[in-house]
């Protein structure tokens, strides 16, 4: 693969579909996703731009969490990553990948839709960490269902648990450790604005996520701490062929793009960074879109 940071035509730049079917249950491995996703293990090259920061991941273990993870380690922070117990394997990989950069790792498995955990993996962060300073809440539960006969209590309540309950006990646990300069970053979605049809729980999730955090900021900035959302198209992670997609949309995932691809989380993970860093210092209460294309307007 070319270096990435050489100039090239980025609809060529990465794999495109159609992809093979690969469906596996929730919340999915990496090493089973063909084409492997592009995280930046080999490709994301740091800048010291977040030297001696403390972050705290939820996701970390995959797809755009994992990018996230890979690319503060590089800039020079020490990152503790959340994932589910079952992830165990992608865990013990990205936590391999930033012991390597000389930062400290810690990991953190639990389940953040249930409230004590989402307030004690908060707690063991900034034990591990001796502080906080960066909260990017990221974790997300995904299943589509065709129909709205389907979306069942369980699936209703579980997502709303995981993508917005999770987001306020985390935030709320948080706050108190953050110093002037921190920064939160939220993950939600091209689906707050432009929701499928099959992902009713989730969008409205996403929709949540963004008022929440354009709210957080207002009351945040007050403290100097600065809150933004991320919200991307069509990435390629491990999110999709778990049951976040029909394995029929999976072969084609992100045709619709205005790149005819995908992106690869290494591509968003440059917003993460510039998000937590200093040099996003007069950045607060926005939605930045990494859409493929699609705008979020
Ligand atoms: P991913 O599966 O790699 O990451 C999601 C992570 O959420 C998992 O790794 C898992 O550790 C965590 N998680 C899920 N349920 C959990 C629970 N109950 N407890 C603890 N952790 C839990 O997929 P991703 O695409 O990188 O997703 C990251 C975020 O990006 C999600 O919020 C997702 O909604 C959002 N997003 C993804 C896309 C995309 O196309 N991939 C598009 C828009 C938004
Ligand atoms: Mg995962």
């Amino acid at each position: 693969m070319a270096d990435r940071l050489i100039l090239q035509d980025p609809r060529k730049q990465y794999p495109k579909p159609p992809f093979p079917k690969q469906p596996q249950s929730a919340p999915g491995l990496v090493a089973r996703m063909d084409p492997a996703p592009d995280h930046g293990e080999t490709s994301y090259k740091g800048s010291g731009r977040l030297a001696g920061r403390k972050a705290l991941i939820t996701g970390g273990d995959s797809g755009i969490g994992r990018a996230a993870a890979i690319a503060y380690a590089r800039e020079g922070a020490d990152v503790a990553i959340s994932y589910l117990p079952a992830e165990e394997k992608d865990a013990v990989e990205v936590i391999a990948l930033i012991e390597a950069e000389g930062r400290k790792a810690a990991a953190l498995p639990g389940d953040v839709s249930e409230e004590a955990w989402s307030r004690e993996l908060v707690a063991k962060a900034v034990t591990a960490l001796g502080g906080l300073d960066i909260l990017v809440i990221n974790a997300g539960r995904q299943q589509y269902r065709d129909s709205i006969a389907e979306v069942s209590s369980e699936d209703f309540d579980k997502t709303l648990k995981t993508n917005l309950y999770a987001l306020h006990w985390i935030a709320q646990a948080a706050v108190p450790h953050l110093p002037p300069g921190a920064s939160v970053i939220t993950t939600a979605s091209i689906q707050a604005y432009e929701p499928s049809a099959i992902l009713l729980d989730y969008a409205t999730t996403k929709a949540g996520i963004v008022a929440y955090t354009k709210a957080l900021a207002k009351q945040l900035i007050d403290k100097g701490i600065r809150v933004n959302a991320v919200a991307p198209g069509p990435f390629w992670t491990v999110l999709q062929p778990s049951g976040g997609q029909p394995d029929e949309k999976v072969e084609q995932f992100g045709e619709h793009s205005a790149f005819g691809r995908p992106g690869q989380p290494v591509e968003i993970a440059p917003v993460y960074v510039l998000l937590a860093s200093q040099e996003g210092s007069y950045i607060t209460g926005e939605v930045y879109g990494v859409t493929g294309g699609a705008g979020i307007a």
